[in-house]
């Protein structure tokens, strides 16, 4: 299945796309595509439903943030081995995490906007990874069965703030619009092996990241292995799983986004974003 939130931000319907791509209105059945819809006796509950059934939305209204009141998402650092060259950094004994701020989420074809001071705005293009049941002390063996869906997630980077100001990651993950997920959440049950996504990031036309999620260092199942040693994964949480090599800051010379850019990305089957880059306002 397909999950959407579509409308005005803040205000945004459940939708669920059907198989000829036209978005049915799942408001009589469900109130969100959330943490509580995502638990897996919510998802099945959907699954019996007959889209044929559901009310049609017409038009092609904004897709909003494909998973609502997020409680925390778990970013992974240098979890692919070119990424981490291009960087200069070996690649880590034990994965990178950092926490980015929820407010920081956007629909997937919605503006990009440069945070005020802004000099160094990057694109990462990763798979997002939805947690469906309360995951902690999970064995890697398992650790598949606790995830709802996936995603197409842009994680967009301001590397001054990352890397230059001091402290933690956080502060160059998590400015407005710095997370677009969607356009859709695929349930897992659609995505046969998340270790064999094709995935890239194209700026203006040019294509610059290009990869595969089996070039991940740390799959996923283990990542969520991993992450529950520290934390207890909640149904609707998000893990960005790690950017590919290709992004701007391992540029010679690096090069970042400025207003009027373009940036398209996609992951094989999770559907494809395409923003433009404003200035503030
Ligand atoms: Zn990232």
């Amino acid at each position: 299945m397909k999950l959407v939130r579509y409308g005005n931000p803040g205000k945004e319907q459940p939708g669920l796309v059907d198989s000829t791509g036209q978005i049915r209105n799942l408001s009589g059945h469900i109130q969100d595509v959330n943490g509580e819809t995502l638990a897996l006796a919510g998802l099945a509950r959907i699954a019996k439903l007959d889209p044929a059934t559901l009310p049609l939305v017409s038009g092609s209204p904004r897709l909003g943030p494909c998973v609502g009141q997020v409680s925390k998402i778990v970013g992974v650092g240098l979890n692919y081995a070119r990424h981490a060259a291009e960087t200069g950094q070996e690649p880590p004994k034990e994965p990178i995490l950092f926490l980015k701020a929820t407010s920081s989420l956007s629909g997937a074809n919605d503006p990009i906007l440069l945070p005020r001071g802004s000099q160094k705005m990057d694109w990462e293009v990763e798979l997002g990874v939805v947690i469906g049941t309360t995951a902690r002390y999970v064995r890697t063996e398992e650790a598949l069965s606790y995830v709802a869906g996936y995603c197409t997630l842009n994680d967009v980077s301001e590397r001054a703030f990352q890397n230059e100001r001091g402290g933690q990651f956080t502060k160059g993950k998590s400015a407005d619009t710095f997370g677009p997920i969607g356009p859709w959440l695929v349930t897992a049950d659609d995505v046969r092996n998340p270790q064999a996504l094709d995935l890239f990031c194209e700026i203006n036309g040019e294509m610059r990241q290009q990869s595969n999620t089996g070039d991940m260092m740390m799959p996923v199942a283990r990542l969520i292995s991993y992450i529950t040693e520290f934390m207890t994964l909640m149904p609707g949480d998000l893990i960005a799983t790690g950017t590919p090599s290709g992004v701007g800051h391992g540029m010679k010379p690096p090069q970042f986004l400025k207003a009027g850019d373009r940036v398209r990305c996609a992951v094989a089957g999770l559907g494809e974003q395409r923003h433009e880059v404003f200035a503030p306002l």
